[in-house]
C-alpha cells in the first residue's frame, strides 16, 4: 500500500490544518500534571484549557501524541489492536467548533480519497505563513466551489511545489505532502458508527447529514460511549467511528465490539460537562472537542495486515527481533509470533519513555519501564535471541533492538535520534543487570532440582509448586525455562502447587491492582500509589507493583 505510517499522520494533521487548526508537537509521556501518571490520551496536555483553568492561545489545534497504557499490556500480541506505546491522531477545539464539524470532518478524512492538488498548494502556503493568518483565510476561500481565486491557486501551486525541502513547524517537521493521494478513502459502506445512548444529536447528524445508513448507527451505554477524565473533571458522550472488516455478514446482530469483525479507530468526545464530587454533572462554560484516533490502527486498515504489529511502523522491530533469534515471522507459529509482538511492542515502549526522562527503578514510573524491559529480556531468551555484537554490548541484545526502534522515531518525536546514547546505555545497564538475577535463579534452580531428586524416594521426583513460584516471582525465571532444565534432570514441576501460589498472590495484589489500573478513569488514584509502591520482586509476566504494607 501507498501509505506508510509517517504519510497517515502527515495526512491527518495536514487535513486539520487546512482546518484552521494549529499543528502542535507531541507532548512528553510523563505529563506536566502532578496527578497523572504516565500520558494516555492526546487530550492530556489541553486539560487546564479544557477546565478552564488556563486561556486557549488558538481555537483549536492537531497533535500525534505519543501515549502509554499499561492497562493494555496483557492485550498485547493477543488482541490485534492493543499495544501498551501507541501514537494518538487528534484534533481539539476549545470552545470553537463542535459536534457537527467535528463529525462531518472525521468522515470527510476517513472517506473522502482525492483532494485537488491545488488545494494542498493552499495548505502549504498558509502553513509557510505559520499561523492562521489573513493569508490562511482568503487561500481558505478561494477553495470555494465557484473557485473564484482560481488564477491565484494555480500561482500558490508553483511557489510551494518549486520550494524544496521541508517546512517546519514548531518542533514538528513536515516534508510536503504528495500531490499524488488525498485523504483515507476507506469505503463509506465498510464504517460504522456509536453514539452514546441518550445522543440523538449526534445519531440526526450521523443520519442525516452525513448519510450513514441507520442501521449502521449503534446507541451504545455509558461504558462504551460516555467519556469521563476520572471521577471528576471533563467528560462527555462520545461517537466512535469503526472499520468492518467483515460487511458480508450483514448488519442483522452486527456486535461492534465483535473485534473479529470491527476495529474502533476513531473517538470523538463530545466534552460538554463537569464531573463534580457527588457524581452530578455541570456544563462546562465553553463546549469542546476532545477526539483520537489510533495511528497504528488507521495503518493496519489502510496497509491492509492482519493487526497493528504487522504495520511498517512495528514490524521492522519484529523482523529484527526474529533474526536477531535465527527465525523467520512468516513461518512461525502463533505463540513465537505473539513473543515477537510483545517485543516489538515493549520495544518501543521503553525506548520513548526512557527518552522522555524515565529511569528503569523499583518505583512508579521506573518500575513500568523495568518490567517492560524484563518482558522483552525474558521473552528474547525463551525464543533464543542472542546479541548480535553491537559494540560493548557483553552478548546483550537490548541495543540493537533499540537501534531499530530509533531508526524509526524521526517523525514520531524528533529528539529520540539525539538521546540515542544515554537510551543504549540505560537499556545495555538494566539488561546486564537482570540477567545477573537471572543467573542467581539457576544456581538456586540447581540446588531446589537436587533436593527434589533427594527427596523423591521410589516417587517420580517433582519440583513442588512453591519453588517453581518463588524462582518465577523473586528471580523472574519463566516457567517454560523452569520445566525445561527440570525436564532435562528427569524431574517435572507441580503446575497445580504453582497455580495455588499464583492465585494466592494475586489475591493479596488485588487492591494493588485496583489502584495502579492504569486508565481512563482513574488518574488521581494512579498517582496517589504511586509513593507506596515498591518492587518486592518480580511477581509475574505481567506484573502489577505490589504495594507494600
Ligand atoms: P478499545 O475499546 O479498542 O480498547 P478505547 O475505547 O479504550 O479502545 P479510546 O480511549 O477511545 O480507546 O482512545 C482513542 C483511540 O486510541 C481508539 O479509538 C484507538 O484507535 C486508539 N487506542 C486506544 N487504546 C489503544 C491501544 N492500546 N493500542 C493502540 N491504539 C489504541
Ligand atoms: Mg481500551
Ligand atoms: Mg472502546
Ligand atoms: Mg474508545
Amino acid at each position: 500500500s501507498e501509505w506508510s505510517g509517517d504519510a497517515i499522520r502527515r495526512r491527518f494533521l495536514d487535513f486539520y490544518a487546512a482546518r484552521g487548526h494549529k499543528i502542535l508537537p507531541s507532548s512528553s509521556l510523563v505529563p506536566d500534571d502532578p496527578t497523572v501518571f504516565l500520558t494516555i490520551a492526546g487530550m492530556l496536555q489541553f486539560k487546564p484549557i479544557f477546565l478552564g483553568k488556563e486561556p486557549r492561545r488558538v481555537p483549536c489545534a492537531t497533535t500525534s501524541q505519543k501515549c502509554i497504557r499499561t492497562n493494555d499490556i496483557e492485550n498485547v500480541g493477543r488482541t490485534s489492536r492493543h499495544q501498551t506505546f501507541f501514537e494518538m491522531l487528534g484534533n481539539f477545539s476549545f470552545g470553537d467548533y463542535f459536534k457537527k464539524d467535528a463529525i462531518k470532518w472525521a468522515w470527510e478524512l476517513t472517506t473522502k480519497e482525492y483532494e485537488q492538488f491545488l488545494y494542498s498548494a493552499c495548505i502549504m502556503i498558509s502553513m509557510m505563513a505559520k499561523e492562521s493568518t489573513l493569508l490562511h483565510w482568503v487561500l481558505m476561500g478561494s477553495y470555494s466551489p465557484l473557485n473564484l481565486l482560481g488564477p491565484l491557486n494555480l500561482l500558490n501551486f508553483f511557489l510551494v511545489y518549486l520550494t524544496p525541502g521541508t517546512y517546519n513547524n514548531g518542533s514538528l517537521h513536515c516534508s510536503l505532502p504528495d500531490i499524488t493521494c488525498g485523504w483515507y478513502g476507506l469505503p463509506p459502506e465498510r464504517l460504522w458508527i456509536s453514539v452514546f445512548e441518550d445522543d440523538d444529536e449526534a445519531f440526526s447528524i450521523w443520519l442525516n447529514e452525513v448519510g450513514v445508513p441507520k442501521e449502521r448507527i449503534k446507541r451504545m451505554g455509558e461504558d462504551d460511549n460516555f467519556w469521563t477524565s476520572g471521577a471528576t473533571g471533563p467528560c462527555g458522550p462520545c461517537s466512535e467511528m469503526y472499520y468492518d472488516f467483515h460487511p458480508e455478514r450483514g448488519s442483522l446482530n452486527a456486535d461492534l465490539n465483535d473485534d473479529s469483525r470491527f476495529i474502533e479507530f476513531y473517538n470523538l468526545v463530545f466534552m460538554q460537562y463537569n464531573k463534580n464530587d457527588d457524581g452530578s454533572l455541570e456544563p462546562l462554560k465553553q463546549k469542546n472537542i476532545d477526539t483520537g484516533m489510533g495511528l497504528e490502527r488507521m495503518a493496519r486498515i489502510l496497509q491492509n495486515v492482519p493487526n497493528n504489529y504487522e504495520t511498517d511502523l512495528i514490524f521492522p522491530i519484529m523482523e529484527k527481533a526474529a533474526s536477531m533469534a535465527l527465525v523467520s515471522y512468516g513461518k512461525a507459529d502463533d505463540a513465537m509470533r505473539t513473543n515477537l509482538k510483545v517485543i516489538g511492542d515493549h520495544m518501543r515502549a521503553v525506548v520513548y519513555l526512557i527518552s522522555d526522562g524515565v529511569i528503569p527503578s523499583n518505583i512508579g514510573r521506573g518500575y513500568v519501564v523495568r518490567r517492560l524491559i524484563r518482558r522483552v529480556v525474558r521473552t528474547g531468551r525463551l525464543i533464543g535471541m542472542r546479541g548480535d555484537g553491537h559494540e560493548n554490548s557483553e552478548g546483550a541484545f537490548l541495543p540493537s533492538l533499540a537501534e531499530t526502534v530509533i531508526s524509526l522515531s524521526s517523525e514520531i518525536d524528533p529528539d529520540v535520534e539525539s538521546r540515542r546514547k544515554s537510551i543504549l546505555g540505560e537499556l545495555l545497564r538494566e539488561e546486564l543487570r537482570f540477567v545477573q538475577t537471572l543467573g542467581r535463579g539457576e544456581k538456586l534452580l540447581d540446588e531446589l532440582l537436587d533436593e527434589a531428586l533427594g527427596s523423591a524416594g521410589g516417587d517420580k521426583p517433582c519440583l513442588s509448586g512453591k519453588d517453581v513460584f518463588l524462582l518465577y516471582d523473586t528471580y523472574g525465571f519463566p516457567i517454560e525455562i523452569t520445566a525445561e532444565i527440570a525436564s532435562e534432570r528427569g524431574v517435572t514441576i507441580d503446575m497445580k502447587g504453582f497455580d495455588i501460589e499464583m492465585e494466592n498472590q494475586r489475591k493479596q495484589s488485588q487492591a494493588a491492582h485496583n489502584v495502579i489500573k492504569l486508565s481512563v478513569g482513574n488518574e488521581t488514584e494512579i498517582v496517589k500509589s504511586i509513593p507506596d509502591t515498591e518492587f518486592l520482586g518480580y511477581e509475574s509476566l505481567f506484573a502489577t507493583a505490589v504495594v507494600k504494607a
